[in-house]
């Protein structure tokens, strides 16, 4: 559904059609303009054919059962994921794509491998939760949380991506708080810059997944562009203009990143951010290329080293679950 184009058939109808018609689509969740009963018959029919809202997906159950893959048929006939992930309580976290594969080319990615093919409007962002929303309301339920962590890279997106933020925020669009929207970035140049700035209190996460550049080089070929000196200034930035909590995510690859020499001089380097408003969160690797995850006492041992020296580790996901939940791993096949 494109909101730019709903607004321009609007604009010749009384200026309260365009709240109705975004109340019919967000709140009410219609899947065809037809359920509209609100507006004219005519205009409806206008609508179902300039600007239909049938969104194309394969829903497949995952496991465990509180996880829910779709793969959706872009207009183009490309592809991209979303995950849903139901929490006990009723709240439940969509997991986002922001764009169709990934430039950069992370060599652990299920997306980096497929390459970058292009950059998702706001409206397919956007789409992504209509698709999810629609099926809780079926429940009495709805999306409480946001997470890109599905295939792109955000920062590479990033208009597009704040432009899909704004919809989910707005309070005549899904009316998602900030605090419940999280970025993941790799941390390309100005992206945290850029997000620091935004009004919104967005929750941020780092794919760091290495102590040095030497051994980050070899899982994301991007750090030769953008060291992990660069990141830690952004993160020291970031952290001084929004005083908020910064989530450092370390995937772990077995004999890559997970000795315990590594995760000391991983807490060495974690020294160096200021104000510490931070903590680590370590997701055991999901096989997808050629690489494996540890076993569950290097694991283990990994975090005892990072906690003995005074920094905070979950090894879950705070937004959702572990990563085995998450995306890049659908729409490459
Ligand atoms: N491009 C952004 C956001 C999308 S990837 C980023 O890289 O942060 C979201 C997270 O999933 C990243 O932390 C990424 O490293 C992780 N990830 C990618 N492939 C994975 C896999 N096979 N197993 C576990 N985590 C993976
Ligand atoms: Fe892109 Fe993130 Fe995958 Fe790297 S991990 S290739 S940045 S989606």
């Amino acid at each position: 559904m494109n909101l730019e184009k709903l607004e321009n058939i609007l604009s010749d109808e009384p200026k309260f059609r365009l709240k109705q018609a975004k109340r019919a689509v967000f709140v009410d969740l219609i899947d065809d303009w037809s359920q509209a009963t609100v507006l004219p018959a005519a205009l409806r029919e206008k609508l179902n054919q300039a600007c239909p809202l049938r969104i194309k997906a394969e829903v497949l159950k995952g496991r465990p059962a509180d996880v829910s893959k779709a793969l959706i048929h872009l207009d183009d006939g490309l592809k991209i994921e979303s995950v849903l992930m139901r929490h006990a309580g009723g709240r439940s976290t969509v997991c986002l794509s922001s764009q169709v594969g990934c430039a950069l080319g992370c060599l652990f990615c299920a997306t980096g491998r497929m390459g970058f093919k292009r950059n998702l409007t706001p409206e397919e962002i956007v789409g992504q939760v209509l698709l999810w929303a629609r099926r809780l309301k079926k429940e009495k339920q709805k999306v409480s949380n946001l997470v890109f962590m599905g295939m792109g890279e955000p920062f590479l997106n990033y208009e597009n991506v704040m432009g899909a933020i704004r919809i989910f925020n707005s309070q005549d669009g899904f009316n998602i708080g900030a605090r419940h929207i999280s970025l993941s970035t790799v941390g390309v140049k100005d992206g945290i810059k850029k997000i620091a700035a935004e009004p919104l209190q967005l929750n941020l996460a780092l794919s760091l997944h290495a102590p040095n550049d030497a051994v980050r080089a070899k899982l994301i070929p991007y750090d030769n562009a953008y060291p992990i000196g660069n990141l830690l200034q952004d993160a020291n930035y970031y952290l001084a203009q929004t005083k908020r909590r910064l989530m450092i995510e370390y995937l772990l690859i077995d004999g890559l990143n997970d000795s315990p020499e590594q995760a000391l001089e991983l807490a060495g380097l974690l020294k160096q951010i200021n104000p510490p408003l931070f903590f680590v969160n370590l997701i055991a690797y999901n096989p997808t290329a050629d690489f494996q995850p540890p076993s569950t006492r290097k694991i283990f041992e990994f975090k005892k080293i990072l906690r003995d020296q005074k920094i905070d580790v979950t090894e879950r996901y705070r937004f959702g679950q572990d990563i085995k939940a998450a995306c890049g791993q659908l729409a490459g096949r």
